[in-house]
This record gives C-alpha cells, structure tokens and sequence, in this order.
C-alpha cells in the first residue's frame, strides 16, 4: 500500500508572499515614483493591508474569483497592490502592455474578458481611446486620489484611493486550490493576434522560489532590487513576487525609464540589483558615459528578454556590475536559463570566462530543455550543434488561453528559438528562429552579427537582419544607429568584422539610419526592419 508524507499541505498561494512580507518584513520600504511625480514610501506591512483593502473593494464591485481584472501601468506601489489584491482574491490580474497599439489593447481586453482596468493617469488618453471597443468592461479606474483625478473624461471613471478607503482591510486571504489562475499575460505576437499566458498561484509560487535562487536571479533581503522592466513584460520577469518573498527593498520607477532618471534613482535609494532588457541599459550607460559618472551600491543585474551583447556586459563590468544574462518568455513565467559560473570556471582566462557569461546559460531547476533538429531527433550537447530548443516543467505554458488546441510536441513547448547546448549544460540562443539568416541553405546567427557591431565604438544600436540575394537566397544586412557625433563608414564597419566571424558571415552592406523601431517590450523589432528593407538591392546582388 503506497504510504502518504506526513506533512501538512498548504496551497501554494500568491497571497501567501505578502502576507510573509508583511509579517517578517514588515518595516522594509517599497519606494515608486509616482506619475503624480513625486516619491512615495511605505512598507511591507502598508503595502499588504492596502492589498486587503483592494481585495474588499474587489468584492464590492462584484469581481468573482476567476474573473479577469487588467491594468495598464507603471511599476509602482499600487501596481503591487493590484497584483496581490485580484490574485489573491481569486481573481486573475491581466497585465495589459500600454506601449501596444490602442487596436491591439482593445484586442487583449476583450479577449481576456476583463471586467475592470485599473489604469495609471499617464494612460488615460489610450483608455478614453479604447474604452469604446470595449463594451464588457464594467469600470475604469483611476490609480490616483480624488485630488488627481482628471477633471474631464469621456469615460466614467472609478478612483483608486476611494475604492480603497471605503474598505476597513479586515479581510482574511481565501484559502483555494493552487492550481487555480492567478494572473494572465499576453505574448507580444509579431504575427498573428496575441496569445494570452494564463499562469496558475502554484506555477507563479514555484517560479518565484526558484528565480531567487543563488545560481538565478541570487535575491536576497540584504538587496535593494529596482525592476526596470516592467511589471506589464511577463510580471516584470516575477519580481513583483521574488522580492518580497526574500524580503529585499523594492524601488519602482514609474514612467521614468531615462538614464538619468534611473541612475539618479540608484544612487539615492542605494539599489543593488536591478533588471531589465538590453536598450535600457543602453541608455544607461550612455547616460552614465556622457557625466562620467559611477555606481556607488549597484553590483547585478539581469539582462534578458533579448541577446545581451558582450560589450554592453563588458561596459558594466567595467563600472563592477556584474551581468546576469538570463533568458526566458512569457509561455514560462518568464525563467528559464541563466548565466552563473561553476566552481571550475573561476581560474579560466578571462577571454574564456567571458564566453561563458555571455551564453544565455543554464536552466534552474524546474525546467527540463532539450535541443532537437528538424526530425524532431535529440541533438548533442557539445556547444556546436545547434536545433530548436524545447523545455517544459511546472511553470511552462501547457495551452494558450481559450484556445484548444495543444502547442505541445509530445509534451515539450517549442520556444520559437534555436540554439545550442555546452557539455556543461550551458544554453546559447543562436536565434529567434524566424530572424536566423539562411544564406545558401546555411544559417547564419543575426544575434552574432550584432554582438561584433555593437562593440564597435561608434554604433549606438545594430540588427542584422536578411536581404534578398539571387545566388543565396538570404544575405544579412546591418542596420545601423551611430553613437551621437561619431562617425565611420560602411568599410569601416564591414572591416571590423574580420577576424571576429566566418569570411562569409560578414553583412554584404550596412545601411545607417537614424532609429531602429523597438517592440512594446523594448527588443528590436525585426519584422518591421524586414518589411522597411525587403525592396533593398544589396550591392552584392
Ligand atoms: P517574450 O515572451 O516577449 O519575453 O519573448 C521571449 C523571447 O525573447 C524568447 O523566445 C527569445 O527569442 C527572446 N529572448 C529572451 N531572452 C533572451 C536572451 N537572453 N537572449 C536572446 N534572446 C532572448
């Protein structure tokens, strides 16, 4: 007869880490920067009695458990406050991403089936926008107190600070399977219609463990963590949730994401550790560059949701902010790899051990990957051969929301991206595997490309993307941004590649342009670079 442990049971529940915050850190700050524009401060134990607050106020405006609550905002301590609050209710909070095109918003919304949408006062003109094509949303609420509130709306709005002070917060967090729903985010879809990643209270729980291990994103309550990215990008990569389950300081930036604005924020809340994707730091550093600045607590960060090149990892090490590249998608909560070291490699040279950190790294436990060739036949794991890169594990999407039909092959999610795996178990994404370029039936890796040019030192921003060539098919391309000021020339360019990539990866031509469109999630948007050049007569042709 099988026995059974003898242990109690406790669902796995998002309430549950803010309810820990609150009781065992309690005192610890959670600073945002308000759209109002000033500072706001208060603690764990604020934060959690405010969630309860939300949760009461929830159930007064008839949010049953299951329904879908959306928001469209910044990082910032009412963000957190919703987060928790519609979770932990039972309700699934639906971050919706306000940098997509109002048509696609309304798209989501009405997808997801949201009943209310809690927005920041910087969105208004978008909800004033989209509200009309959303017939079953029954409440739009301001994040504000009735002194902000705009004076004129076309859209009957709710405000924040009145939900909440109508509530007493003597609520008890219900206690309900964790395999219920508890959040709900939609992949960007640069084709088709975006698909809606519906994570459960166990999977985000479980994530959430497991992010802030040493050998991932390595939080600590001694840190002081700012997400720069954004809790509208796949829950800011789980932050919202890893931090205060170790109890660490949050800062929340607001809606400014300049270089100046961070870096003044950094310094003056004494940050440790931060995330984010590659054009963030870009600016940055660019920033940090032009004054000639340094950090004074900064030590981490995480750079993911793109390749982080090797130049920008090396210019924060240089300012001794240690790179954690990470890699992950929003079908996976988002973590799936990332960067650390073995004990082995700390004697390497530090060409090879640079090597190693760039790569996108090793999974955390919980994720099991593999990569496969086009028969679908396992591939070695020798860092050369390089296939189509499938995970699964408890926080791995199993179907998209209210859509049948299984992305699964034979229990593994295919994550679009092709790549190749060290005998170490080290992952590096060769491609997105729709940006790949096929010159002659041969791939060539845009992610390569764009590593070498981003260290030259008058380029700003580089994609390489794939022209049409007669003889090859595809040849790459690059697209180029220069530095302000700073000059060099298609030769120049062309020239720095040699020696650091095969003869034949070398672009055939650069075009130099003035911006590279980004995605609501900050990556270079490819597909639009595509169309823009797909009449392009490269001089090869
Ligand atoms: P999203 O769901 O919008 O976060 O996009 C996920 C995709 O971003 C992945 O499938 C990868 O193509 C890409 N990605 C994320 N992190 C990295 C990384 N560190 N290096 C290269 N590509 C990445």
């Amino acid at each position: 007869m099988a026995l059974m442990g003898q242990m109690m049971s406790a669902p796995l529940l998002i309430s549950s880490i803010i309810k820990h915050a609150a009781r065992y850190y309690g005192s610890t700050e959670i600073v945002s920067r308000r759209t109002e524009g000033d500072l706001h401060r208060y603690t764990y134990r604020d934060c959690e009695l405010r969630a309860r607050k939300l949760a009461q106020a929830l159930g007064a405006l008839g949010v049953k458990q299951g329904e879908r609550v959306g928001t469209l905002a910044w990082n910032g301590y009412r963000h957190l406050e919703i987060y928790y609050g519609v979770s932990g209710m039972g309700a699934v909070c639906h971050t919706v991403n306000p940098r997509l095109f109002p048509e696609q918003i309304a798209y989501i919304v009405n997808h997801a089936e949201d009943g209310y949408i809690f927005f920041d006062l910087t969105f208004l003109p978008l909800v004033e926008g989209v509200a009309p094509h959303c017939p079953n949303v029954r409440g739009w609420v301001a994040m504000t107190d009735r002194a902000h509130m705009p004076a004129e709306a076309k859209v009957p709005l709710l405000c924040y600070e009145e939900l909440l002070d109508a509530q007493d917060g003597d609520y008890e967090w219900p206690q309900f399977d964790e395999n219920l729903a508890s959040s709900l985010c939609y992949t960007s879809g640069t084709t088709g219609n975006p698909k809606g990643a519906l994570y459960s209270h166990r999977s985000t729980v479980l994530h959430s463990y497991a992010s802030a291990m040493p050998d991932a994103l390595g939080c600590s309550a001694s840190d002081v963590i700012l997400p720069v990215v954004p809790m509208f990008h796949v829950n800011a990569w789980g932050l919202p949730y890893s931090v205060p389950l170790v109890g660490a300081k949050l800062v929340l930036p607001g809606p400014k994401l300049d270089g100046a604005s961070l870096y003044e924020l950094f310094e003056q809340e004494k940050v440790t550790f931060s995330a984010g994707v590659p054009t963030v730091w870009l600016g940055l550093l660019q920033h940090m560059q032009a004054s000639q600045l340094k950090f004074s607590t900064f030590r981490r960060t995480v750079i993911g949701g793109s390749a982080a090149p090797p130049a920008m990892i090396r210019a924060l090490e240089a300012l001794d902010v240690e790179v954690i590249h990470a890699w992950g998608m929003t079908e996976m909560s988002p973590l799936g790899t990332a960067s650390k070291l073995l004990a082995k490699h700390h004697d390497l040279p530090d060409a090879e051990r640079h090597k190693i950190q760039e790569k996108q790294g090793r999974v955390i436990y919980g994720v099991d990957m593999k990569i496969v060739d086009g028969e679908g036949k396992e591939l070695p794991w020798d860092g050369k051969a390089f296939g189509d890169l499938l995970v699964r594990g408890p926080w791995i999407i199993e179907r998209y929301f209210r859509n049948d039909a299984s992305p699964l092959v034979d229990g593994w999610f295919p994550t679009g991206d092709v790549a190749t795996i060290d005998a170490d178990g080290f992952m590096q994404i060769t491609d997105r595997s729709k940006d790949v370029i096929k010159s002659g039936g041969e791939w060539i890796s845009s992610i390569d490309i764009e590593n070498v040019a981003a260290a030259h030192p008058a380029v700003h921003m580089a994609a390489c993307i794939s022209a049409y060539h007669p003889k090859w098919d595809e040849r790459p391309l690059l697209v180029v941004v220069k530095k302000p000021g700073a000059e060099v020339s298609r030769e120049q360019l062309l020239q720095f590649f040699e020696g650091k990539v095969a003869k034949w990866w070398i672009p055939d031509d650069v075009a130099f342009v003035t911006e590279i469109p980004l995605t609501a999630t900050g990556k270079m948007q490819k597909l639009r670079l595509r169309e823009q050049f797909k009449d392009y007569k490269l001089p090869t042709a």
